[in-house]
């Protein structure tokens, strides 16, 4: 999954790219890859510097924070990176970006990491609270149902315990 940048000139030009999901399946990601991975960019070489401007078309599979139930979660990222050489990076310690409203990435031994392009705008596309609907209603946190699909009676009268213990707790002051 390397782009080769001999094969990039200062013109720029359009590549195409499309992964197996498999190889974005891992056991430490909180995501699985479900469809094939669409890599559409344009690439243009600018001195010892690469832009790629492009998008990534996939979809994930999430596990819900409220109701642990996994849910699909379409990705469509649009991304916009200048890649440049490592050892400068090394060097000096300073990185001057003219087009600050880029992202920064790395390159190095002439190759461009696709693989980690991909895994890094999955990553970005994660939301901070995954959700399967907006409104969950998540577990009973009593008995364990998925409060989305089933009703169960603890609800009420856990509130109403709750109730009665601050009512004992006052009555005895
Ligand atoms: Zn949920
Ligand atoms: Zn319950």
């Amino acid at each position: 999954m390397y782009l080769d940048l001999r094969d990039v000139s200062e013109k720029s030009e359009c590549f195409e790219r499309t992964y197996v999901a498999s190889a974005f399946t891992s056991a430490k990601e909180d995501y699985l890859v479900k469809d094939d991975v669409s890599l559409v960019f344009d690439v243009r070489k600018i001195q010892d510097k690469y832009h790629l401007v492009g998008r990534l078309v996939t979809n994930l599979e999430l596990i819900c924070c409220r109701c642990l139930e996994a849910y699909p979660r379409p990705v469509d990222s649009a991304f916009d990176l200048l890649y440049l050489p490592q050892v400068r990076n090394n060097g000096d310690g300073e990185v001057e970006v003219e087009e600050t409203a880029l992202a920064v990435a790395f390159y190095h031994d002439e190759e461009i990491d696709l693989g980690q392009l991909v895994r890094e705008q999955l990553y970005l596309s994660l939301p901070m609270k995954p959700l399967c609907v907006e409104n969950c209603l998540g577990l009973c946190p009593i008995c364990g149902i998925n409060l989305n699909r089933d009703n169960c009676q603890c609800s009420t009268t856990w509130h109403d315990s709750r109730l009665a213990g601050l009512r004992s707790a006052l009555d005895k002051r």
